[in-house]
């Protein structure tokens, strides 16, 4: 039993084992193997039936097509995908034309083309006239096929009870492996459609988030300011600007990675104080901007309220494990419903500079 497992787990590793050349699918290269393997088993069976069903007949007229079949399930680890590919193809299309020449077009061997038009839909690297070509290559053969049966008879007709047995094992192989090429298509399509709409909305969310605070970044404040401003809205807005006091000497003293900790510690601060507040987004560098849905006085309020909170964070410096602390400056602007964004943007930022000439640790408004 412990045998048998480690067999069939060898055997699952052979057949999902990488391409070799990097830049193919590996995906495409396995569905092949997995076909060429279903073939195999086809094949296994024809000659079962030759033996149990076919009287008179020769026995062993398959047995080269299993050997041939195997060779080209070794080429999957050997030559690139397009060459595999084309060489299954080539090999499929000798044995079709092989088969219907035995035993004629009832028997339904000319039916395993259909599974070769699917698969060279999937082949990934393929371009579409290359699909087209190829279809139409397809279709010429049958259409051949289809006139050669019609001019010669099968060189070995069968009793109607072979017959049957060969149609019947040619229906179900052909079912299971339109089955497995279809399952795997759609499989992988479904997985790609997802994926896609994952790395979007990933995308989308990355575009409009500072990554190292998790806040808004500038680009969604502008234009979250600049809908509110070219809307009909009668609502206040007032806007601040927040910088943080001597920031280059927390760098300078305590590391980089201190500083960035001291980004986060207020990014978090800032995101939870204006939830019900207003807007919040890491403006650039330092400095962070909000956006109140209240007139000046009450945006100031908030802000001392702010600044307050900001002086009281203890943040423990990550190298040493001391606890410091910072203190920001505002500039903070009512709008006006006149100006620009832009221009209430530079009002703020002027009052912030007010600030800083002022002695830093202030609101200006
Ligand atoms: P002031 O009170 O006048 O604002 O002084 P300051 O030292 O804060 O101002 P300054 O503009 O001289 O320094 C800002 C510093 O912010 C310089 C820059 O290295 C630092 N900084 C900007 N972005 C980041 C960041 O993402 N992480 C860290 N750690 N530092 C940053
Ligand atoms: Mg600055
Ligand atoms: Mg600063």
């Amino acid at each position: 039993m412990g045998f048998l497992k480690t067999l069939a787990k060898r055997f699952v590793a052979l057949v999902n084992a990488d391409v070799r050349y990097e830049d193919e699918s590996n995906q495409f290269c396995i569905m092949l193997r997995v076909c060429q393997i279903m073939l195999i088993v086809y094949m296994l069976l024809f000659e079962l039936l030759t033996f149990l069903f076919w009287k008179g007949g020769n026995p062993y007229l398959v047995l080269p097509w299993i050997a041939i079949i195997i060779g080209g399930f070794w080429t999957t680890y050997q030559f690139r995908t397009r060459v595999v590919f084309h060489l299954f193809s080539c090999l499929t299309i000798v044995w079709i034309w092989l088969f219907v020449h035995y035993f004629g077009w009832d028997v339904g061997a000319q039916h395993f083309l259909f599974p070769l038009l699917v698969v060279s839909f999937f082949a990934t690297y393929d371009n579409i006239r290359g699909k087209t070509i190829y279809t139409l290559v397809l279709l010429a053969f049958r259409l051949y096929l289809f006139l050669y049966v019609s001019e010669k008879p099968a060189m070995y007709p069968l009793e109607h009870g072979t017959q049957s047995a060969f149609q019947i094992l040619n229906m179900v192989a052909l079912f299971s492996i339109m089955f497995y090429v279809c399952w795997t298509f759609s499989n992988t399509n479904q997985e790609a459609q997802k994926k896609l709409a994952y790395y979007n909305k990933r995308l989308k969310h990355e575009a409009r988030t500072d990554a190292l605070t998790g806040l808004w970044n500038r680009r969604s404040m502008l234009e979250s300011l600049e809908k509110r401003v070219s809307g009909e809205s009668q609502e206040f807005l007032s806007v601040a600007i927040g910088d943080i006091d001597f920031f280059k000497r927390v760098n300078d003293t305590r590391g980089h990675n201190c500083g960035d900790e001291v980004l986060r510690r207020l990014g978090a601060l800032f995101a939870e104080f204006m939830q019900d507040k207003g807007l919040v987004c890491r403006w650039g560098g330092e400095e962070f901007f909000l956006a109140f849905s209240t007139n000046g006085d009450i945006a100031r309020a908030h802000i001392d309220d702010l600044r307050e909170r900001i002086q009281g964070m203890e943040i423990t410096d990550p190298s040493t494990g001391e606890i410091f602390h910072i203190t920001m400056t505002f500039g903070v602007e009512e709008y006006d419903f006149s100006s620009t964004v832009t221009e209430l943007i530079r009002r703020a930022d002027d009052k912030l500079y007010a600030g800083k000439d002022s002695g830093r640790n202030c609101t200006v408004y």
